[in-house]
């Protein structure tokens, strides 16, 4: 479990990261990006939605789902009282795949690391994976999306113990009514998920905290 730390040393280090990741040299992607697109939103969120990969908007921006898919997705949060500055929003690359084609499994493996130091510093309760790209990297799981959504799963990811929470991806739902019918209804039973992971989380955090090693006593150098 997770080292218990104060959401305001979190909120640092994850700013620490942004500065360290902003001009990341590490993968091919940073040739043809505009902008790397760290993940926006709140650093001590319950909840975090990681999507696939910057799209065109994102990448002139420097920001998350802030093209049509993103318009969705603030709607659906409207609709169950959230706001994106109460949630954290992040995907699984962190630069445009030219043409917006797939992210290939070089480029996940290279940006992996980052993402899970982001959920390890957020600490989310819940972790909505949009679309088949983060729900089976975040699950280890080849299950593909149609067969997942909707359905939390309790595992231990970053060191955290979460509900993943599998949605059809925003863009899927713009082409098929269905689709956008599905994740709205998936959507609304996410306030209820958040409120029965927040004492088991917390109860997690307290027991790792608790069972952290007493500091080793100072040796006296000069006696
Ligand atoms: N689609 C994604 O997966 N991520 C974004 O940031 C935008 C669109």
């Amino acid at each position: 479990m997770a080292a218990a730390r104060s959401a305001a040393e979190r909120r640092e280090d994850l700013i620490a990261l942004y500065r360290r990741l902003k001009d990341c040299h590490d993968c091919p992607l940073k040739a043809s990006r505009t902008k790397l697109v760290f993940g926006a939103g709140n650093a001590d969120a319950e909840v975090m939605f990681v999507g696939e990969a910057p799209g065109a908007q994102e990448d002139l921006q420097g920001l998350p789902f802030v093209g049509r898919a993103g318009q969705l997705l603030n709607e659906l949060l409207g609709e169950i009282g959230l706001s994106r500055d109460e949630v954290f929003v992040a995907n699984v690359l962190k630069c445009r795949p030219p043409g917006n084609r797939d992210p290939l499994p070089d480029e996940i493996a290279e940006c992996e690391p980052h993402l899970m130091e982001q959920i390890r510093l957020i600490q989310p309760k819940v972790i909505c994976t949009l679309g088949n790209f983060a729900t089976k990297l975040l699950s280890g799981q080849p299950t593909g999306i149609t067969r997942c959504c909707g359905r939390p799963q309790y595992r231990e990811i970053a060191g955290l113990e979460v509900v993943l929470y599998p949605l059809f991806h925003p863009a899927a739902a713009l082409r098929t009514p269905a689709t956008k019918e599905r994740l709205r209804e998936d959507m609304s039973r996410l306030p209820q998920l958040i409120e029965e992971q927040r004492p088991k989380q917390e109860a997690a955090l307290a027991d790792a905290a608790d069972s952290e090693p007493e500091p080793a006593p100072q040796l006296d150098l000069f006696a």
